[in-house]
């Protein structure tokens, strides 16, 4: 496989730590709002090379968080918190909000058939690894104390703009957004690790530290959080392009003065959608959900092949013509799909054949409109049926397109949510009243269905296996 590299700017053979297996870091949502589609494009895009690397053979692990503590609405550490943001305008708590956005956000993944990670780990749970962290970095003289928060000295590392294409106008995120200038810093980018000044009297979340009460830094969890799953050395790590300055940029300072060594191998971004006035946000214009697409009546995966159109780093510009394209070509794909049929024996060798092809087109670096080229090239191959129908059901392993679903077991998925949500609901009941014998005869009722469970600080949460 070939993927392009964030850190070295060209596409490179994808070799790993350890051979056959990958361990994989995904930034997961702020769960403050609704996620909006151009935050999805980067899910289905991460979402669609985890599936191509698995597709390819790999034994991958990979992990998200979910922000639910420290990022405030400037990525450089000024302005308000976006959970009592959240909270205040909905007049609920921040664990209420964090609850409710974070189940919000895994209904939109699923809608998008994007699959569950193996780990996904609230913030909040990670406070002793994040002190750990910061701790170790005040020892080895990579942080500095002032204003009664914990900041990191940027000033201490030779290579800071490990991404190396920023021009100083882009590192002065901080600076732009926000009138407030941190006097406590040293230096421009020095960046906070843990607050114990509370800029906000009401914060709702805080803990115990060395350094009194307060509340992480945003950037801090990531590193933490990857490491407390995938170990000091990681093979791959995606984002939205957003991303790289400065969460990905600082993820990174910390994470190499932490462990003394080189972390992360590969850094996979994917660049924005735009609307037709610009780069799209949750403050201008239309909010742009999943739901919002259902509602005015398209289906979810019309959107997923609009992103499978296009190439992940490219800025992808959105439309409702845009979408009707490409809401039209789904539906003729499927209606030319539907009517192969089952006939004949399936042809192993082709089958084989054809899924080596798909990992050679789509593992050039994610070139995921060159699967969907292949999978036109299927149907019209002199494939007999029941071939057809085996490759398009292993290339939609990876496209996730439910390609081989009939309008009618579409329609049974709005009755499988209910019935699984309403499992979920009685599992949940027969735990608090400690009947743990029945809550796991639910989950393994649900496992027998194809659907798996995860508990979650916010709760359970399903995907399909
Ligand atoms: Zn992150």
């Amino acid at each position: 496989m070939k993927l392009y590299n964030s850190l070295t700017k060209k596409v490179e053979d994808f070799k790993t730590n350890e051979p056959g297996k990958v361990s994989m870091y995904t930034c997961g949502p702020t769960v403050y709002h609704f996620a909006h589609i151009g935050n999805l494009r980067s899910y289905i895009c991460e979402d669609v090379l985890e599936k191509l690397l698995r597709f390819g053979g790999y034994d991958v692990k990979r992990v998200m968080n979910i922000t639910d503590v420290g990022h405030l609405s400037s990525d450089a550490d000024t302005g308000e918190d976006k959970m009592l943001k959240g909270a205040r305008r909905e007049h609920k708590t921040v664990m209420e909000i964090a609850k409710f956005y974070t189940d919000a956000f895994f209904s939109d993944c699923n809608k998008l058939n994007i699959k569950m990670p193996d780990v996904v780990e609230p913030a909040t749970n990670c406070i002793p690894e994040f002190i750990n962290m910061i701790e170790g970095l005040l020892e080895k003289g990579y942080a500095y104390k002032a204003g009664d928060n914990i900041y990191f000295d940027t000033s201490r590392l030779v290579n800071y703009y490990v991404f190396g294409n920023q021009n100083e106008d882009e590192l002065m995120v901080g600076a732009r957004d926000d009138v407030t200038e941190d006097t406590n810093k040293r230096n421009k980018n020095d960046f906070v690790l843990w607050f114990t000044r509370s800029k906000f009297e009401d914060q709702a979340l805080k803990w115990d530290s060395p350094w009194g009460v307060g509340y992480p830094g945003w950037h801090i969890e990531c590193s933490c959080i990857s490491m407390k799953h995938l170990g000091e050395k990681l093979d791959l790590h995606c984002g939205g392009v957003d991303n790289m300055f400065p969460h990905h940029t600082n993820e990174i300072a910390q994470s190499e003065s932490f462990i003394g060594h080189k972390w992360c191998n590969y850094w996979f971004h994917v660049h924005h959608l735009n609307d037709e006035t610009g780069k799209m946000s949750k403050s201008k214009g239309e909010f742009l959900t999943v739901s919002l697409l259902e509602k005015k009546g398209y289906d979810p995966l019309a959107y997923r092949l609009f992103v499978l159109q296009s190439h992940y780093r490219k800025p992808l510009t959105f439309s409702f013509a845009i979408l009707d394209q490409a809401d039209a070509t789904y539906k003729k794909l499927k209606s030319r799909i539907a009517p192969v049929e089952e006939e004949g024996a399936v042809d192993e060798g082709a089958v084989k054949e054809w899924h080596d092809k798909f990992l050679e087109a789509v593992g050039d670096d994610c070139n995921t409109a060159m699967g969907l080229t292949l999978l036109y090239d299927v149907l019209k191959s002199e494939l007999n049926g029941a071939t057809k129908r085996k490759v398009i059901e292993d290339y939609d392993y990876v496209l996730s397109l439910d390609l081989l679903k009939t309008e009618e077991e579409a329609g049974v998925d709005e009755e499988l949510k209910k019935y699984v949500e309403a499992k979920i609901a009685e599992r949940a009941e027969a735990k608090k009243a400690k009947d743990f014998e029945k809550a796991d005869a639910i989950r393994d009722e649900l496992a027998g269905k194809g659907i798996v469970i995860k508990d979650t600080r916010e709760g359970a949460v399903w995907s399909r296996a």
